[in-house]
């Protein structure tokens, strides 16, 4: 059967602001899976609270809205009882890099099969506009009026010291470079971060669509080779380095290394929904009665 782009459209009208970069987000997640081939039922998206948490009603796919900042410990659930699904974890910059960090630690250094796509639009949008761990400095926001004063979180610098094996970045308005990321991080075995500049044009009046343009540049137009941490280190702090110059988009580092799937003997050979679950509980049930 031939899979199209339209197979994964639903009936619900989206609520997005017009304008709003989940727009793009979400055309080029669909092109992504489209173009890999992928059947809407081998294909599970959880998302959190926020804006973002709507990806996963947007798109014909199985999907899970979980709680704010916890996408990450149920895809890695999802992912561990049944590892023929392609899992794709969905959060903001509030959700995923606030009260979501813990899990971001360690799901990186665990390095799970499972593409987490993070809508980074610097600030907290469904909330009506306060200040996120990525706001930059000196940002005005309603819970910052003299401006933020905190360093902004660098999600690729920590996903590259972390653990991840394979991240990116992308721009909300150049979808179809943000589909080509989408596929690589998807057909990466391991975890995939694509970290996404996706404007929030109602409440970030900053970090606007023509501010990315005049910053944005890609990897692989300047020949970065994203098999060399150490260059992916320096591009990872390029954007604050320069004063928010210069951001580059594309793949940052990319490496191969055993999953946490793949060195659990239980599930090695055959997925956890495929085991026979007749086990028999009834010594158990003598020792404790
Ligand atoms: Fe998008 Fe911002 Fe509107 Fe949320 S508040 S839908 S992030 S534009």
């Amino acid at each position: 059967m031939t899979v199209t782009i339209n197979d994964f459209d639903v009936k619900e009208k989206m609520q997005w602001c017009p304008g709003c970069g989940n727009f793009g987000i979400i055309t080029a997640l669909k092109g992504a899976l489209a173009d890999l081939k992928k059947e809407p039922s081998e294909v599970v998206i959880v998302s959190g609270i926020g804006c973002s948490g709507k990806s996963s009603h947007y798109i014909k796919t199985y999907g899970f809205e979980s709680l704010h900042g916890r996408t990450l410990p149920v895809a890695s659930a999802i992912k561990l009882a049944n590892t023929k699904l392609t899992v794709i974890a969905e959060s903001g910059d509030g959700d995923g890099y606030g009260i979501g960090i813990q899990h971001f630690i360690h799901v990186m250094r665990r390095n799970y099969d499972i593409t987490y796509l993070v809508h980074n639009n610097e600030i907290y949008g469904l909330t009506t506009g306060q200040a996120s761990p990525t706001s930059l400095l000196g940002m005005k926001t309603k819970t910052t009026p003299w401006g933020v004063i905190e360093i902004p979180f660098n999600p690729i610098l920590t996903a590259i010291n972390g653990g991840a094996t394979y991240i990116a970045r992308g721009f909300a308005g150049e979808p179809a470079h943000l589909k080509e990321l989408i596929k690589g991080a998807l057909s990466h075995k391991g975890f995939s971060l694509v970290d996404i500049f996706q404007p929030c044009v109602t409440f970030n009046k900053l970090n606007t669509y023509e501010w990315f343009r005049e910053r944005v540049y890609k990897l692989e137009d300047v020949g970065h080779d994203p098999t060399d941490k150490k260059s992916a280190l320096e591009k990872a702090e390029e954007d604050s380095k320069t004063d928010y110059k210069k951001c580059p988009i594309g793949l940052f580092y990319r490496e191969e290394k055993p999953t946490y799937e793949d060195m659990l003997p239980q599930i090695k050979d055959k997925p956890l929904v495929d085991h026979d679950l007749k086990i028999d509980l009834s010594k158990a049930y003598e020792e404790f009665m």
